[in-house]
């Protein structure tokens, strides 16, 4: 299968796996060899209809709940997660991070969660995956060598404001010790700035929130839409960099999606073209297990 990506620019952020089930994953998580990571698209599925045909999301009442766990089953077999120690999160736009065990294997795939709103998750146990879902809010991989933990976020705009990024770094240093100077992250596909209009209490919010010097390079507008209204630009890329930066993250431990969800319809889900009538993209990292028998 080949993933004719539209890139923003062409740079080297991406290993694109276009055998058997296509995902992607970040080339700077694949070689430090301790973290295998995925992404997943649209294709590759076996979902029908309007959900055709990688659906990650069992919330979908037109959606046949084996049909998910199949799709599971065939990204975890191409990227090399194992299905029973998945923990997946329940994602509500809070700011939530929750350390995730061995009690918590299966959560959300193959037994019930015991939990609600939680949009990170934390872990240094080797071989769990964790898994967090989109369809154009920003993903937020995080991964530390020296302590050998993980976390996965969900950043939309209202994650982004409530700055999810430094959150999940704080959970990581708390529980795992680990120091952001050497924390490895990665911002995953989500919406673009062309693409990502928002009104003026959006435009504020994050105004509120991030220094006036960054203004220009977040916020873009007002301009009239076709309709008239007052509308903005917003930057969830560059914003999300910021808070990891002020977090105390090395610029050059941050790698950006140049790939948007929107602007890539045919391949990812997004919610600003769909709406409702989509599926989820799914964003996968776990910790090597050295012990695990092939
Ligand atoms: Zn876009």
């Amino acid at each position: 299968m080949h993933l004719d990506f539209q890139f923003k620019n062409q740079d080297k952020v991406w290993n694109i796996h276009e055998e058997g089930t296509p995902y992607l994953s970040f080339r700077a998580l694949d070689e430090t060899g301790i973290f295998p990571n995925a992404f997943s698209t649209r294709l590759g599925g076996v979902s029908e209809g309007y959900l055709s045909s990688m659906n990650l999301t069992f919330q979908k009442e037109e959606e046949e709940p084996e049909h998910v766990l199949e799709n599971y089953r065939r990204i975890s077999e191409a990227a090399g997660f194992s299905l029973e120690k998945m923990v997946l999160s329940h994602q509500t736009h809070t700011t939530n991070v929750r350390e995730a065990t061995e009690a918590d294997f299966g959560k959300g795939i193959l037994r019930p969660r015991d939990y609600e709103s939680v949009d990170g998750l934390v872990t240094n146990v080797p071989g769990l995956t964790l898994v967090t879902f989109y369809a154009d809010c920003v993903p937020l991989y995080f991964a530390d060598p020296e302590k050998r933990a993980i976390g996965l976020s969900h950043s939309g705009w209202r994650g982004t404001v409530g700055g999810m990024g430094a959150v999940t770094l704080k959970k990581l240093r708390e529980l795992y010790g680990s120091d952001p100077e050497r924390v490895i992250c990665c911002i995953g596909p989500s919406i673009c700035r062309d693409c990502f209009e928002v009104g003026p209490e959006v435009a504020e919010a994050f105004r509120e929130v991030f220094p006036e010097e960054h203004h220009r390079e977040l916020i873009y507008g007002p301009y009239q839409s076709r309709t008239g209204e007052e509308k903005y630009r917003i930057d969830l890329w560059r914003a999300n960099e910021l808070v990891l930066l002020s977090a105390g993250v090395r610029k050059e431990h941050i790698h950006v999606t140049n790939i948007c969800t929107r602007c890539n319809p045919e391949l990812l889900w997004s919610h600003r073209l769909l709406g409702t009538r989509r599926g989820n993209l799914a964003a996968f990292l776990s910790i090597k297990d050295e012990n695990r028998r092939i």
